[in-house]
């Protein structure tokens, strides 16, 4: 077995680059020659975790099958190459300083004073290695967050630069910048690159691949200048164009013969470049998909990176159903019922989306009773059926006042209530139910026929339950729950059979959704959405 390879990504000029993309794709074209890959990314922001962070400053909040709250990015990871992240995937400034400051108390240092160097930067070498020492990859990808030049990016810059001398062969350095065009000079300027790549030069990292993200097609000769002034080969530029979807750039960088760079510079055989067979037939079944379908997000973040994982769902099971979705954002706060058929004037079907305190919900609840009453097709996840469960008490099952404890802790019928493993809970980080957790589906429901399995296991994410004394009450009106965790009893899903497709899931089946293997709950909505829409 050869020894592990790493290969860190960082970034310059400008945020929002597309490292993550950048990562997941060449993640994806070594897979596809058979490696066996990871990626991992590191933040340099202090929180341990962006558990604690609104998504208006960071996204969403991805979480991964053992429970980690992590970066939107392993989202990707996973998406493009199915792989499964873990709690290692995933670091942060705070998560390496508290891991430092925990063994400066149990005494591991005694002695010694504690420093960035080298205590903070062998923190961050052990744990960019720990993943490949624990199990065999062929090629390790470690993300770095941020912009060379961030001062807080610094000590896992140096962690790199030492990694590089240490691990030799093994370790190479790909550069991710960004190529401005300046339309007033007709010119694309490379300009900016030059100093990125001083600055990780300054750094002592020498870049080894160098991606430039543009808008425009980058002729022969710039890539020459850019290789002759950052000193890198001409083979080793690559450039990274605007692609009509992000699932595109795996075949852009093959083209330009990302990987082919990349093995040759570990000099490792290059070998018959792979077909990407079912890669190339989603994309394929992705452009012919020309008649649209418009899904309603109702939710309160007015920002696209809020719902992530819920975009590329519906995109996905959009492509395997041969639509395009168009999604309209349906801001839950502004929503009344006498507004809401114009809001959703023109939509087929509405994801209730996930959230976290009082602002926004009874626009859900109201969004909850238009798609029940008038049957949408409508999907509520986590918070979303939660607040199906609490419209269906006050309208149908007459319990006016119900409500979940989240948001009224007096409530007289707590239909969702503080699960009992959250009472005595007093941190909120990483604190919530997280991760993975089996769910057993009701024999003869919707949901058992979706899926085509007894029994599944999905990722979760919230304090509150529905509350089990209501069941009878429920069932007896129409509204099942017809998937519940073995174990604990938890509703996971409730369903109303009576209609076309009106279902809410305690857990969020988003992050498990990948572009081979689209999610089957994804797949079947956007069916009924089809449906609704042709009536
Ligand atoms: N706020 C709800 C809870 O904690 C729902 C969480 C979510 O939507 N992820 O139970």
């Amino acid at each position: 077995m050869s020894a592990t390879k790493y290969i860190f990504v960082t970034g310059g000029v400008a945020s929002s680059l597309g490292k993550g993309v950048i990562s997941s794709s060449l993640g994806k074209l070594l897979q596809a020659r058979g490696f066996n890959i990871t990626i991992q990314k590191f933040d340099p922001y202090i929180n341990i975790d962006p558990g604690t962070l609104n998504p208006y400053e960071h996204g969403e909040c991805y979480v991964t099958d053992d429970g980690k709250e992590t970066d939107l990015d392993l989202g990707h990871y996973e998406r493009f190459t199915g792989i499964r992240t873990t709690a290692y995937s995933n670091y942060t400034t705070g998560r390496i300083y508290q891991s430092v400051i925990d063994k400066e108390r149990r005494g591991d240092y005694l002695g010694k004073t504690i420093q960035v160097i080298p205590h903070i930067t062998d923190e961050i070498k052990r744990s960019m290695l720990f993943q490949g020492k624990r199990s065999h990859f062929d090629f390790v990808i470690t993300e770095i967050g941020g912009t060379v030049g961030d001062i807080e990016s610094q000590p896992f810059l140096e962690a790199i630069r030492q990694l590089k001398w240490e691990l030799g062969n093994d370790a190479l350095c790909v550069h991710l910048t960004y190529v401005p065009y300046l339309a007033a000079a007709g010119e694309l300027k490379t300009k900016p690159t030059q100093h990125s790549v001083k600055e990780l030069q300054s750094l002592g990292i020498q870049p080894d691949v160098l991606v430039l993200r543009t808008e425009h097609e980058l002729n022969n000769s710039l890539r020459r200048k850019v290789a002759n002034f950052c000193n890198v080969a001409p083979t080793a530029v690559f450039q990274s164009k605007d692609q009509p979807t992000i699932y595109e750039v795996p075949l852009r960088m093959q083209e330009q013969g990302l990987d082919a760079e990349i093995l040759r510079q570990f000099g490792m055989p290059i070998g018959e470049t792979p077909g990407l067979g079912p890669w190339r037939s989603f994309l394929e079944r992705r452009h012919k998909a020309t008649e649209e379908l418009c899904i309603a997000l109702v939710g309160k973040y007015d920002l696209q990176d809020a719902y992530k994982s819920i975009l590329e769902s519906l995109s996905q099971a959009g492509t395997y159903n041969d639509r395009k979705i168009k999604t309209r954002f349906v801001n839950s706060e502004k929503l009344t019922p006498d507004n809401i058929a114009k809001e959703l004037k023109g939509t087929d079907g509405m994801v209730i989306c996930p959230g976290f305190g009082q602002r926004g919900i009874e626009g859900k609840i109201i969004a909850a009773r238009y798609g029940r009453e008038n049957d949408i097709p409508t999907f509520g996840i986590c918070l979303g059926m939660q607040m199906m469960v609490i419209e269906f008490a006050r309208n149908v099952l007459g319990l006016e006042d119900a409500n979940s404890v989240e948001m009224n802790p007096a409530t007289k019928h707590n239909v969702i209530d503080l699960m009992e493993c959250q009472k005595n809970v007093t941190n909120m980080g990483g604190t919530m139910r997280l991760g993975g957790y089996p769910c057993i589906l009701r024999e003869g429901s919707r949901v058992r026929a979706i899926y085509a399995q007894e029994e599944i296991r999905e990722r979760h994410r919230h304090r509150y339950e529905f509350n089990n004394e209501y069941i009878n009450r429920y069932e007896a009106a129409g509204m099942q729950c017809t998937g519940v965790n073995p174990d604990t009893k938890l509703v996971e899903i409730v369903e109303i059979p009576d209609l076309n497709w009106y279902i809410g899931t305690q857990f969020h089946p988003e992050y498990s959704s990948t572009v081979l293997k689209p999610h089957p709950l994804f797949l079947d909505f956007i069916k009924a959405a089809i449906k609704y829409h042709t009536k």
